[in-house]
């Protein structure tokens, strides 16, 4: 059954709150920081984490995993530049947080997550709070050829290079967003696809992502 709107009002101080919070460190998109303070966040980690869902930091998932810190997901939703009725597709799914600020937000999106688990809890609370993401199991680094070209590629997880089948995905004047480094540290790279052969390529902040595992990632 899908969740009611209570689910949405819950904790809505709260969600206001961590807002203004990721305002005063710099995020302007008025869209992003509207999902922020519309996706009940608490709903996507454990029941024991409920009470910490509103600070802005890292949680565990599972299976040695996290949900982001809320100002990456904005940062990196910020770099996506996302319009409605855009096709998104998202590496590294999690706690499926980062598909619902995308369907919230009027993307059409895609997600792909390597563990079978977390696949699974994404897709049963994505369905229950009513938003439709297309997920599948599998090596993210190879990106979802099915449905290419995307507007726009985010990737959740720490790269040690820019995966190359991701930027093939791209439309022209998409942007992949990926964060690349080593395993402490990553350079959050926008990369946009100007012409069919010709790119433009930008440094942002420095991050830490859990690794990006698979074919085209780390071992
Ligand atoms: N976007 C997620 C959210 O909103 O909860 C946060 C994801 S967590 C920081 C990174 C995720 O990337 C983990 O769930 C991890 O299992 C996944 N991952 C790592 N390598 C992957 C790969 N090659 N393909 C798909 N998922 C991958």
């Amino acid at each position: 059954m899908a969740t009611d709107d209570r689910a949405f009002r819950k904790h809505l101080n709260r969600r206001k709150e961590l807002v203004e919070g990721i305002r005063n460190k710099g995020i302007r998109d008025n869209r992003v920081l509207m999902a922020i303070e519309s996706i009940p966040r608490h709903l996507f980690v454990d029941t024991a984490l409920e009470m910490r869902a509103y600070e802005d930091t890292a949680l565990p998932i599972g299976n040695g995993q996290t949900i982001s810190q809320p100002y990456t997901v904005a940062a990196q939703t910020e770099l996506l530049q996302v319009n409605k009725g855009d096709k998104i597709l998202e590496i590294g799914t999690g706690s499926g947080y980062q598909s619902a600020i995308l369907c919230h937000m009027g993307a059409d999106v895609y997600s792909v997550e390597r563990h079978d688990k977390l696949y699974q809890n994404a897709k049963q609370i994505l369905k229950d709070l009513g938003f439709r993401a297309n997920l599948k199991l599998g090596d993210g680094t190879l990106g979802w050829s099915a449905y290419a070209p995307y507007d726009g590629i985010v990737v959740t997880a720490g790269a040690p290079v820019v995966p190359e089948d991701l930027v093939h995905q791209l439309n022209i004047g998409g942007r992949l967003v990926v964060p690349v480094g080593n395993q402490k540290s990553q350079t959050m790279i926008r990369i946009i696809r100007v012409s069919e052969d010709q790119y433009e390529e930008e440094h942002h902040q420095n991050f830490k992502f859990v690794p990006l595992i698979g074919e085209k990632g780390w071992d």
